[in-house]
């Protein structure tokens, strides 16, 4: 068996301590996104049938991807309220991951120079 080597850590900028502390703060986080639509009900002497405008709804849908099959669920106002919101922040969580990311990097190759 080898040694475990030390493992050392450098020291995060102020850059990753920000990101660490805007990850930290979110709550909900959700893929996926979520449409507003309007339905045709079908029955034909329905107002629906003649006017766009009587359609009904708004019915609010969440589409997301689960083992690699699109998949959809209904959600109330309240529900999609939230879910717009976790979408939002997935989406911001990313974005902060990518630079993270490149911090580290750039951290991580400015102490090899160094030496
Ligand atoms: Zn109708």
């Amino acid at each position: 068996m080898r040694k475990k080597s030390k493992q050392v850590t450098p020291a995060p900028g102020p850059a990753i301590g920000h990101i660490r502390r805007a990850i930290v703060a979110m709550d909900l986080v959700c893929a996926g996104t979520v449409l507003k639509r309007w339905k045709l009900c079908g029955r034909p002497n329905c107002r629906c049938a003649e006017d766009p405008a009587a359609r009904h709804g708004p019915y609010y849908e969440w589409s997301h991807r689960q083992d690699g099959r699109l998949r959809h669920n209904l959600l109330s106002a309240q529900q999609a309220e939230q879910m717009v919101r976790a979408i939002k922040n997935q989406r911001q969580i990313l974005a902060l991951l990518a630079r993270w990311s490149q911090e580290t990097a750039r951290t991580i190759i400015a102490q090899k120079h160094a030496k």
